[in-house]
């Protein structure tokens, strides 16, 4: 319950549906993306993947050192004479993006003489792309591809809606750049096509899309059918996201896609094995690792106030009633209905490591969970972390007492609230 809860939190940030993510931080930029709790994949990995499926994707090759290139050019691209270079980062916009060490572009197409050069300068690096956020993301992998010859790029997804309560086909003419700005342009361009979950994707669903496309040369046929692949990979992978930009068309007719986003749902994790052993933790919140491995139910925010609360329900009214009163939550964090004192010493570490972090709120309303359990949990994380930013204090419920002793005895300094408006209010006074 929690986890899925915490899972609606993360949706929320994204999804113009739910009206939670206006309650809860939303920041004014930053990394969206990396913050759900979808596993994403890399380029390379989503094209060998989408491959198994019958979809047409660029001949490509994964490096992670500069030595590699030189064998791989001669056993893979004997006779390509221009080749594309592609930093591998979770994150899209790398094409525009830029290298902390001043190279432009995280997405060059070079002479095959220069490919060793380009590669090099990208690997190890950190690269920024407006979907990054300022930090980056670090490149340690390659993709190499044949340059192919796009006549016409397009834009392709399937996504999970809401509305039609199934998958939905969204398709655009025009493609290769972001979304958000073919969206703000060409409104009238983007069409969407709900598909049956029940009777999957039938000839007149594919039809539509293909249409939709407006190919210039591309066969009707064969694209119809590489929009069925696509849909068996959405549904057979448990995708959450399918997103194909550009998809493009060949000198030579075909359809191919040319860069793929790729997003599974973390509860289907346990039928996609192979898939899940993708991840890249290299490419995560190093906040949202750290919780994963205590087993805790967090998720970064970019606000000031970092939470600590049982139970997903009161962690999700902490969040709001902290936005009430004028502040921000830095996170959602669930330690969960029975979490031991060393997966509240860990939740604690999480919190004072995080540099945004401006005061803490620890809300807990004791019930199976034991305030006193909590009240030791912080007691000792103490000793090991040094707290430098105001702590408010506010328990409740089971073994209340017992907890405000520990606490008191400890000689901690902090701010005890009663209730949680007062809480909220506390935190939000102790950042000034
Ligand atoms: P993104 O910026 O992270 O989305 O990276 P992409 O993989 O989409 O690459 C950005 C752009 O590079 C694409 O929109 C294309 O215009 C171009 N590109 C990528 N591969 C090829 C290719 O094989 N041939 C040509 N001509 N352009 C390519
Ligand atoms: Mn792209």
């Amino acid at each position: 319950m929690a986890r899925r809860v915490a899972n609606v939190v993360a949706r929320s940030r994204i999804s113009s549906f739910y009206p939670l993510h206006k309650a809860i931080a939303a920041p004014k930029s930053g990394p969206w993306e990396q913050q759900l709790r979808h596993l994403n994949i890399h380029e390379y990995q989503g094209a060998d993947l989408m491959s198994k499926y019958g979809v047409n994707v660029p001949k490509g090759a994964v490096v992670s050192s500069r030595k590699e290139i030189s064998t791989v050019l001669e056993k893979e691209f004997p006779d390509n004479e221009e080749l594309v270079v592609k930093s591998q980062i979770l994150a899209g916009g790398r094409g525009l993006g830029t290298f902390k060490n001043g190279l432009k572009g995280g997405v060059h197409i070079v002479k095959r003489d220069k490919v060793e050069e380009i590669a090099g300068k990208m690997l190890g690096q950190i690269l920024v792309t407006k979907q990054t956020g300022p930090e980056g993301k670090p490149v340690n992998k390659v993709f190499i591809c044949e340059k192919l010859q796009l006549v016409n790029e397009m834009y392709f997804a399937i996504a999970l809606d809401r509305a039609s309560a199934g998958p939905v086909i969204i398709a655009c003419s025009k493609g290769g750049t972001s979304i958000e700005d073919l969206a703000e342009k060409y409104p009238d361009m983007i069409i969407k096509v709900p598909i049956n979950i029940h009777k999957g994707i039938t000839d007149a669903d594919a039809e539509k899309v293909v249409n939709g496309l407006n190919l210039k040369c591309a066969d009707k046929n064969d694209s119809m059918q590489q929009v069925k692949h696509l849909y068996d990979l959405f549904c057979k992978s448990d995708c959450t996201l399918v997103e194909i930009n550009p998809l493009a068309e060949t000198a030579d007719g075909k359809l191919v896609a040319a860069d793929a986003k790729l997003n599974f749902d973390d509860n289907a994790s346990f039928r996609q094995q192979e898939i899940f052993a993708l991840r890249d933790q290299s490419q995560e919140d190093a906040r949202e690792v750290a919780a994963a491995a205590a087993d805790l139910n967090y998720i970064g925010l970019d606000g000031e106030i970092g939470c600590m609360v049982n139970g997903a329900g009161l962690a999700m009214a902490t969040m709001d009633i902290i936005k009430l009163h004028g502040g921000s939550p830095a996170n959602f964090l669930d330690v969960g209905g029975n979490a031991s004192e060393n997966q509240v010493i860990e939740a604690f570490k999480i919190l004072t490591s995080d540099k945004k972090v401006k005061a803490i709120l620890v809300n807990i309303f004791g019930g199976i969970m034991k305030c006193n359990v909590i009240a030791s949990g912080i007691v000792n994380a103490a000793k090991t972390v040094s707290l430098k930013v105001p702590l408010i204090v506010r328990l409740e419920g089971t073994n209340v007492d017992l907890g405000k002793r520990i606490l008191k005895e400890s000689k901690m300094n902090l701010i005890a609230a009663d209730d949680l408006d007062d809480a909220a209010e506390k935190a939000v006074a102790a950042l000034a």
